[in-house]
């Protein structure tokens, strides 16, 4: 068997680290910033997932000059014009706080019928200098209420196509099994692959 491949995860976000960690097997070996020594808030300062997703694995590699890859994932609600999108983590302000953040989302939805949303996820991988994406989308619908207290940020109002309950009412291996978040790792772990083949 090849040798793993081993890359950084750059997020600051522990759930996105245990979701990442649960959907590749032992062929990569993701060390997260702090393996590296990196303390630093990662910088977001764009306008949209890619270039948010690329500003963050470039501050990385940059520095430390080791392969990594960063996510930047935005919750797309078709009756809000797509917000909040590439704002999600600070939609409801600069304290980042997820029940802010979702009692917005459903103070914006009330009385609103269409509640057709999607989870967006952008991955930016640099390998060996080069930039790679890979994205990935669940399609769903927002909850009236929050349901369930599995997962994290916008997971109690986000039912994913073909399901009543929430994520957060799902455990993770289920949310795995269709999320925005393994759609996208499932593109990094086939260039991973690939890249095996040429070795
Ligand atoms: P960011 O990608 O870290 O900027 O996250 C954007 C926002 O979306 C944050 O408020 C996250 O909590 C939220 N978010 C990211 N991924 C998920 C997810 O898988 N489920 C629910 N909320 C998420």
């Amino acid at each position: 068997m090849a040798d793993p491949v081993t890359v950084v995860f750059a997020t600051n976000n522990p759930n996105k680290l245990r979701e990442i960690r649960e959907l590749t097997d032992e062929q990569i070996n993701i060390l997260s910033l702090a393996d590296i020594n990196c303390e630093e808030e990662l910088p977001e300062t764009h306008e949209t997932l890619r270039e948010n997703a690329l500003e963050k694995a470039s501050h990385v590699f940059d520095r430390y000059q080791v392969n990594c890859f960063a996510e930047d994932t935005g919750l797309e609600i078709r009756a809000l014009k797509g917000e909040p999108g590439v704002y999600s983590a600070r939609y409801a302000g600069l304290q980042k706080n997820a029940e802010d953040n979702i009692a917005l989302v459903l103070e914006k939805m009330k009385n609103i019928r269409d509640r057709r949303a999607q989870f967006r996820t952008v991955i930016a991988l640099i390998m060996d200098g080069k930039d790679y994406f890979f994205e990935g989308i669940v399609e769903g619908r927002i909850a009236d209420q929050p349901r369930g207290n599995t997962g994290f940020g916008y997971d109690p109002i986000f039912m994913p196509e073909n399901h009543r309950r929430t994520f957060a009412e799902m455990s993770l291996a289920e949310k795995n099994s269709m999320s925005h978040r393994a759609r996208a790792i499932d593109g990094l772990i086939k260039k991973f692959s690939s890249l095996d083949q040429v070795k």
